[in-house]
């Protein structure tokens, strides 16, 4: 298929409508086969249950294009199962995650035109969502759902190198103890908007969000999981019941131990040992690692030894490894890379 005319390089991350999106109901008890609709807009019921009680989860994944010129997916599979534990969590018809990985390679081979070359750093982002359509007005789950499917091409995520970042230690939480924090629901982003604006307006990129129990724990912040450095060299990342478990988190552990033979501890991680790390990154699907140069403890600022410069040198390991193996540069273990 021809690619669109797009200047690749300079693409933020913002909306840019393509040709085609997945379209599935559900209705009396199934869902339908689904449907690829050039139609990009949603007619719904102004007492539709998303509107009124929130009850949607999402997913997010990329496609790209290898350097052997193959169009491929990251580990769709795992998107697909944490999308069944959000459903179920949110009292939603489960939609299998084998039909959502089919899904997924059907709108991705619809929007092909829209999947950025080798090298200019752009994906397609890809953007799985489901929510209760129906009319609700007594507090209950929803009796009919739309699982949809869009793809916008999204920009390279460092545009001229990956500079570290400031975050601070929040005072609002992302999640209750026992609560929705570990499923990917709207919900969880519609109360950290205003943390987030508010974290920017005092010169802040990110909040690195405590354990909602006893805040003396890190979590994580309001889109990526956070993976510690020790000065000896070991990934250290935060375990908790209430943390999103990232796939690109899970994945840099498993480079981590398979690939570059390093120790790595998932436990509690106290606020108080936040001096001891050398390096700190933020991992999800859109940046694979933002690096993390400073954090702010109201007004005790935390400086990395790695500095505000570059990504720490172990931080750029794992990228590299991370990053060439989704490329095709370096051997990929099963299941990893699907082709589209
Ligand atoms: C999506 C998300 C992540 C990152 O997950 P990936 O699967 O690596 O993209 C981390 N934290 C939160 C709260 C998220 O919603």
């Amino acid at each position: 298929m021809e690619k669109k005319d797009i200047d690749w390089g300079n693409l933020g991350f913002g909306y840019v409508h393509t040709d085609y999106r997945f379209v599935s109901n559900y209705k009396n008890g199934s869902w339908d086969e689904g449907v690829l609709t050039e139609d990009a807009n949603i007619v719904l019921n102004e007492c539709a249950c998303v509107l009124q009680y929130a009850q949607t989860a999402f997913e997010g994944l990329k496609a790209y294009t290898t350097e052997d010129g193959r169009i491929v997916v990251f580990r769709p599979d795992l998107n697909g199962e944490r999308m069944e534990n959000s459903a179920a969590r949110l009292k939603m018809p489960v939609y299998p995650k084998e039909k959502f990985v089919e899904a997924v390679k059907k709108v991705v081979k619809a929007n092909e035109g829209y999947v950025p070359p080798y090298g200019s750093g752009a994906t397609l982002y890809i953007r799985p969502y489901m929510f209760g359509s129906d009319p609700i007005i007594g507090v209950k789950p929803a009796n009919e759902y739309q699982f949809r499917i869009f793809t916008t091409p999204v920009g390279p995520y460092f545009k001229g190198g990956a500079k570290p970042i400031t975050v601070r230690i929040s005072d609002f939480d992302r999640a209750a103890p026992h609560g929705t924090g570990h499923i990917k629901a709207g919900l969880n982003y519609a109360m950290s908007l205003y943390a987030i604006v508010d974290a920017h307006e005092k010169g802040f990129d990110e909040n690195m969000y405590l354990d909602p129990g006893t805040r003396t724990k890190l979590e994580e912040t309001g889109g990526a999981n956070i993976i510690f450095i020790t000065k000896d060299g070991k990934l250290v990342t935060p375990k908790s019941d209430s943390i999103l478990p990232s796939i690109t988190r899970r994945s840099l552990v498993q480079v981590a131990k398979d690939y570059l033979n390093m120790e790595v501890e998932e436990r509690e991680v106290m606020l108080s040992e936040l001096s001891d790390f050398a390096e700190c990154g933020l991992c999800g699907t859109a940046a694979v690692i933002s690096p993390v140069g400073k954090i702010v403890d109201h007004g005790k600022e935390i400086c990395l030894p790695a500095g505000m410069e570059d990504m720490g040198p172990v931080t750029k390991k794992l990228y590299d490894t991370l990053t060439g193996i989704q490329m095709g540069r370096l051997e990929a273990p099963k299941g990893w890379v699907v082709e589209i």
